[in-house]
């Protein structure tokens, strides 16, 4: 049985009109409508390293975020170990469940400005968790380790590049025990200089069998360290195949269009 299955993930970003002088309350007039995700087929298999491809707009950080709720979708279905997930009416209690088993890195890292590295990484191993302090601060260390920054653990997110920062980010993500961990364009904010040390954390996840959903840019990544590679276009899964045979002979014309695009 896989470990993630997503059906058929639909979203649409609407904007409503303003509501006029006489509006009857409840009928908001929408004003514009942009489909983004016009049903997402996905599986994932425990181990997999997933690289998700496609031009700007075409839907990657939207699925990405409908999967851990941090957007709503407008339909969609997702089964996480044999456990069903209605993606367009979960309860809190579903939320909160899911996301026990799920980490997310942000394309801008989002850490707290106001606390060191350290207290990053065990914030929610104390506030959600509620572990004591020494056992937080000893998993958090551990975690820094691994991602080479045990010796920058007093220092605030100011103190710390961006990659730095966004490796703070993945032992934050690593602390939870994540089942599976979601990288937004985890390197697009960084200077290129600075994203070779982020792709090495990350390979090095992979090497020791973390499962992760990868929206990215970095071909080199894509072809040498995901096991399999998705291509999306306009709110679709365009081609998916094992990474490797992605890139010798992708089948579709619109995938063999974007690899000539960014070659
Ligand atoms: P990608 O990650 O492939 O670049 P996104 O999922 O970020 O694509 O965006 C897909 C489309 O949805 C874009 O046109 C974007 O402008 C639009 N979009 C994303 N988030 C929102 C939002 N919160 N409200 C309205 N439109 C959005």
């Amino acid at each position: 049985m896989a470990m993630l299955e997503i059906r058929n993930v639909q979203k649409t970003f609407r904007t409503y009109a303003k509501p006029g002088l006489f509006h009857r309350p409840g009928a908001r007039k929408v004003a514009s409508e942009l489909p983004v995700l016009r049903g997402v087929d996905l599986t994932v298999e425990k181990g997999d390293v997933v690289a998700i491809l496609g031009p700007s707009g075409s839907g990657k950080t939207t699925l990405l975020r409908c999967l851990n709720f941090l957007e709503t979708a407008d339909a969609g279905q997702l089964v996480f170990d044999g456990e069903s997930f209605d993606l367009a009416h979960a309860s809190r209690a579903d939320i909160a469940r899911l996301r026990k088993k799920t980490a997310f890195v942000f394309q801008n890292y989002n850490l707290f400005r106001n606390k060191t590295a350290l207290q990053n990484v065990t914030e929610g191993l104390i506030v959600a968790r509620k572990l004591p302090k020494e056992q937080a601060d000893e998993i958090g260390m551990k975690m820094l380790a691994k991602v080479g920054l045990a010796d920058r653990a007093d220092y605030y997110p100011r103190q710390l590049s961006g990659g730095q920062q966004q490796r703070v980010a993945i032992a934050r993500a690593l602390a939870a025990d994540p089942e599976i961990i979601y990288f937004d364009e985890p390197t697009s904010a960084l200077d290129p200089e600075l994203t070779g040390e982020v792709l090495s954390v990350m390979r090095q996840l992979a090497e020791e069998g973390m499962t992760m959903l990868v929206v990215t840019h970095e071909m080199g990544f894509a072809r040498n360290v995901s096991s399999k590679t998705v291509f999306m276009e306009n709110g679709v899964v365009v081609e998916q195949a094992p990474s490797q045979q992605f890139f010798a002979s992708p089948k579709e014309e619109r995938t063999r269009a974007f690899l000539r695009r960014i070659a």
